[in-house]
């Protein structure tokens, strides 16, 4: 099977999939990065006298995303000169790019209509035989490729890497209901032998398995803190070093995660569970909308529950 992944292409050139791209090349499989053309100039491109149609500006979201890889901590790349495997480009002009790869990586933000018009637009350029796959953190395999065809929906199914791909061993393998099984089977020993990673198959359920109890857990702590007045420093110190899991404090996990992200996988479970119960459970508190609000999103931008120094 690692014979058959030559090449990939990761969709989404943020915090995952920039991070995704990074391991694949450190294993030395070359990638496309892909994102959407941006919307404006920046200050520097004004300058220099660019125009909205230069391709560099076209594709520097990607280019800007591959930069980054060399100045993160812990670093995704192996070496920085692995940085030279991955390709940026964007959307509008590189997707008919992924008639070329075996593996195309869907990593955009976390919404449903938007994946579900990616998946369209991806379905227009694949080669039969390709496999794609989804990053969500929670949303529906069978409902984001529902309006592909069947072809396509044989090779289609979830690849959730966790944050930061690199070091986190756990990934989980989402077979939709028309996942052809020997495909499931094939990407799960590429990604353990290959990628390293530790496959859990999880049913496609809202938030598959990590998720779902990850959200639940962090939500609960919220409403305690909230109740009960621990503060965030409290909470990370017993629930990080403290308890000898140096990486895994719970809020600055959640400013990693980013608090944008955190509210969609939290209201992908509300809007998909019928008990009022776990539907209250699930709804993001304000303090956490709020902050998403003001562009608090965590170490992304600079802030969330802790200001990035
Ligand atoms: P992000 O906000 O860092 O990046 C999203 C990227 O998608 C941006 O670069 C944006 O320009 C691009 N994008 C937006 N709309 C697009 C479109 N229509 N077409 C192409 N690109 C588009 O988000 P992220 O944290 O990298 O999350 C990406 C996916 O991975 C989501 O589905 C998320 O739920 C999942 N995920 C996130 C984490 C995490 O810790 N952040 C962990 C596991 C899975």
């Amino acid at each position: 099977m690692n014979q058959s992944i030559r090449k990939a292409a990761v969709i989404g050139s943020g915090i995952m999939g920039s991070g995704i791209a990074a391991h694949l090349a450190n294993v030395g499989i070359p990638c496309l990065l892909l994102d959407v053309v941006p919307t404006q100039l920046t200050e520097e491109e004004t300058k220099k006298g660019l125009t909205p149609e230069n391709p560099a500006v076209r594709s520097r979201l990607a280019t800007s995303a591959i930069e980054k890889l060399s100045k993160i901590k812990p670093a995704p790349l192996y070496d920085p000169a692995f940085a030279s495997r991955i390709t940026p480009g964007n959307l509008e002009d590189h997707l008919p790019q992924i008639a070329d790869v075996d593996w195309v990586i869907e990593v955009v933000v976390e919404n449903l209509e938007v994946k579900q018009q990616l998946l369209k637009r991806v379905e227009q350029h694949w080669k039969p035989g390709t496999v794609v796959s989804s990053n969500t953190s929670g949303i529906s395999i069978n409902e984001m490729a529902a309006e592909c065809g069947e072809s396509f929906r044989k090779h289609f199914l979830g690849t959730h890497f966790f944050n930061p791909p690199r070091y986190m061993k756990l990934l989980e393998i989402i077979p939709g209901r028309d996942t052809e099984p020997e495909l499931v089977a094939r990407m799960k020993d590429f990604c353990e032998r290959v990628l390293g990673k530790g496959v859990v198959i999880a049913k496609d359920t809202p938030n598959f398995i990590a998720n779902r109890i990850g959200t639940y857990g962090l939500l609960v702590t919220l409403q305690e803190m909230l109740e009960k007045g621990f503060t965030v420093e409290e909470v990370d110190a017993v629930t990080g070093p403290a308890m000898g899991r140096p990486k895994s404090a719970t809020f600055r996990t959640l400013d990693l995660v980013g608090l944008d992200t955190f509210v969609h996988v939290a209201d992908n479970v509300r809007m998909n569970v019928e008990n009022e119960h776990e539907q209250a459970v699930f709804t993001s508190p304000d303090v956490l909308t709020g902050m998403v609000a003001r562009g608090w999103l965590g170490e992304k931008s600079g802030q969330g529950f802790y200001l990035k120094k």
